[in-house]
């Protein structure tokens, strides 16, 4: 599994989100998803079936429209000897573009992990889903169950749980059995119980240390052991601040790592808003300090204390949907640059200097500008949905960019 980063989490998101927006006159926009290990060949003959099946469409504009969207997929897959490493998504079809008017548009995708079903689909939208879950699928939590007879090491990707080790421990109970002394068994325990520990402490830093983008590890057990195993010193110091939480479990075997993930599915749904809303609240601290704090918010003072390199943490609304355009004049040196919400008129505008024409010469989505802006600088970069109240006061209030700082800057006249 190819892990993406959250820019890229964005352009995927963005992306999906154009393809969903599209809709076709007819039953004729055709989604079709190949998984790597499908023969092209096999796809070919699939859709030379379709397009012979496609003469029964009663209506003719939606024949012409679905045949012409069968033909352009066919000749893109000329391109392809066998599908990419993770396969295809491609999208096709005309879209309505005007009262009378339809367009043919195309999308084809790698997503960044496997298709695993082969699909076709012609409907009147594009069948996204199956993309859309892999987006959900990308968070890893550790796993851990365990009491003083039994251990099980466990991730959780997406909703599935994989198991990956289980260990049966020597310790023996606590009741002694006659003719030893008490004391000297009870030692004889402890000494058998810390190894135990130890052991399952170097397999789960051998599990989880590697493991990149691990959002948390959570623990569970019958009793008091796993607290116990918790606090001691066990397991890797990074990997004990990403203890999220421990849980009561009844089993420590495989089937106790599904109960400790249905008993943590809603601390860990809330996890992520949980973080975003202390941020803001972090961001919020600073405004409120008497000499404004640390802080930068509006989409000019951020942009500016950014450049400067004063930024700390960027906080970025998810749900920006603002352009960046720079336009030039074809004659003179003369240029232009301004953020747009929403429609963007394309047509040139006169050049005030020598009445010629300024025309679009960049266009950038103002996440991807601010992203790499803040990657010039070194500055982090957390996007906040506005799934939280904060995350939705964050949009509404601070036009949804706001700069944590590294120190104070003067605000941009
Ligand atoms: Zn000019």
């Amino acid at each position: 599994m190819v892990e993406m980063s959250d820019k890229e989490k964005y352009k995927f998101k963005r992306e999906l989100e154009e393809i969903k927006e599209q809709s076709g006159r007819g039953t004729e926009l055709i989604s079709l998803y190949i998984p790597p290990d499908k023969r092209i060949s096999d796809v070919v003959a699939y859709l030379r079936n379709e397009y012979s099946q496609s003469s029964n469409i009663k209506s003719k504009g939606t024949r012409k429209n679905v045949t012409a969207a069968i033909e352009s997929i066919l000749s893109k897959l000329k391109y392809f000897k066998a599908p990419p490493a993770n396969g295809l998504a491609i999208f096709v079809g005309h879209i309505v573009a005007s009262a009378n008017q339809t367009t043919m548009v195309s999308f084809i995708l790698e997503p960044a992990d496997p298709i695993v079903t082969f699909l076709y689909r012609c409907d009147s939208q594009f069948y996204t889903l199956p993309l859309e879950e892999m987006l959900t699928e990308k968070e890893n939590y550790g796993l851990l169950v365990i009491d003083r007879s039994e251990a099980t090491i466990g991730i959780l990707k997406g909703k599935r749980v994989e198991p990956i080790k289980n260990v049966q421990s020597l310790v023996p109970s606590k009741h002694s059995k006659g003719g030893q002394s008490a004391r000297r068994f009870e030692r004889l325990i402890e000494i058998a119980a810390h190894d135990y520990f130890k052991k399952i402490g170097g397999l789960v830093n051998g599990a989880f240390l590697n493991e990149k983008d691990m959002m948390g590890i959570i623990v569970g057990g019958p009793g008091a052991t796993k607290e116990y195993f918790v606090k001691g010193e066990y397991i890797h110091h990074e990997l004990k601040k990403k203890i999220i939480d421990t849980f009561d479990t009844g089993y420590t075997n495989e089937y106790g790592l599904r109960e400790l993930v249905e008993n943590a599915t809603s601390a860990l749904a809330n996890l992520d808003l949980i973080r975003e809303k202390k941020l803001i609240q972090r961001f919020l601290n600073e405004i409120r300090k008497e000499d404004g704090g640390l802080a930068a918010y509006g989409e000019d003072n951020v942009r500016h204390a950014l450049k400067i390199g004063a930024v700390d943490v960027l906080l970025l609304s998810e749900e920006l949907r603002k352009l960046r355009i720079k336009r030039k004049c074809e004659n003179c040196d003369y240029s232009t640059i301004e953020s747009y919400e929403g429609y963007v008129d394309e047509s040139p505008i006169k050049c005030p200097k020598c009445q010629s024409s300024l025309v679009i010469i960049e266009k950038t989505d103002i996440i991807d500008e601010f992203y790499n802006m803040a990657d010039e600088v070194g500055t982090s970069v957390e996007l906040i949905s506005t799934e939280s109240e904060e995350g939705d006061l964050f949009l509404r209030a601070f036009d949804g960019f706001a700069g944590i700082l590294r120190f104070k800057v003067g605000a941009k006249r």
